[in-house]
């Protein structure tokens, strides 16, 4: 395992993206989420609940991200929730408790952005925007980010080609902001065990194609909590940059994604076995 050596990328030259493309920054750039940077010497993860749901809630999840490693707060505040009778999110509020808890623990968070009339409000208080899968085709929002000076964790939408994926990049990044993470959640596939397809292949193909640093979202991609551990472990050995991960104190609270989030003692599994795997390809947690 020592042995061996870390992914490096080669130059994969290309006109289609002027913006994101390698040869821009042949050795790739970094991004960072308040002092956290993604596309460096470290394996960043990304984890906490799928939704804000209390200043409890909130605190008990930042305490166990930092606890086990992960340098980075999740949680959603407004949730594109397929059903519009499901939990939409707490809104306005739960920013504030997310910046909360992430002010009390020390680490920054993302938090995604559903409309381009959020996007002013946001962006003084939150260190990400995330667009999620069901808005990488909305022009206007990415248009919108692209004229912020907050980072862009832009996910892959679950139909998206990855041609479709690098251009929604040149949309933020035409506005001036090029602090682009990609994430890789899985594409609609036809097999209903694992929710969709986690396409691991795109993501390499992504980070050779681009600078820009590029993560994976098992949960997401999977609905599965046991499959989450094998899946950012395999992107961590494939040179990736990083993966988001849910997980709640008490999952079987949690008003979404319950199904798929970890509890704190899969957490804590994921990170002792990921952490010889990141240093193996001569990257730190
Ligand atoms: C999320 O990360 O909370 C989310 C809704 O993800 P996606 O957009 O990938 O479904
Ligand atoms: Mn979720």
């Amino acid at each position: 395992m020592a042995n061996i050596k870390p992914v490096t990328w080669t130059e994969t030259p290309s006109s289609e993206y002027p913006l994101v493309e390698r040869s821009l920054h042949p050795t790739g750039s970094t991004v960072a989420i308040g002092d956290v940077a993604f596309g460096g010497d470290s394996f960043v993860m990304i984890a906490g609940p799928c939704a804000v749901e209390s200043r409890d809630q909130m605190d008990a999840s930042a305490a166990l991200v930092t606890k086990f490693g992960a340098r980075v707060l999740r949680g959603g505040a407004f949730k594109p929730r397929t059903s519009p009778y499901s939990f939409q999110g707490m809104g306005f509020e739960g920013i504030e408790l997310l910046q909360g808890a992430s002010r009390k623990h020390g680490m920054p968070f993302v938090t995604e952005v559903m409309s381009i009339s959020q996007v002013k409000e946001l962006e003084p208080h939150v260190d990400a925007f995330q667009v999620g899968t069901r808005n990488m085709h909305n022009f206007d929002l990415l248009r919108a980010l692209g004229e912020t000076g907050k980072p862009v964790l832009l996910k892959r939408g679950f139909g998206a080609t990855l041609r479709e994926w690098l251009l929604a990049c040149e949309y933020v990044a035409q506005g001036g902001n090029s602090q682009i993470i990609l994430c890789e959640r899985g594409i609609r596939s036809f097999s209903p065990e694992t929710r969709f397809t986690l396409d691991l292949a795109g993501a390499i193909w992504a980070k050779q194609e681009t600078h820009l640093p590029v993560i994976v979202d098992p949960s997401h991609a999977t609905g599965l909590p046991q499959l989450v551990g094998p899946l950012v472990a395999a992107a961590a050995a494939a040179g990736l940059d990083g993966a988001m991960i849910e997980l709640h104190p008490t999952p079987d609270d949690a008003l979404s994604d319950g199904d798929q989030a970890l509890t704190p003692q899969q957490f804590e599994v994921l990170m002792t076995t990921l952490r010889p795997i990141v240093e193996a390809v001569g990257r730190k947690l």
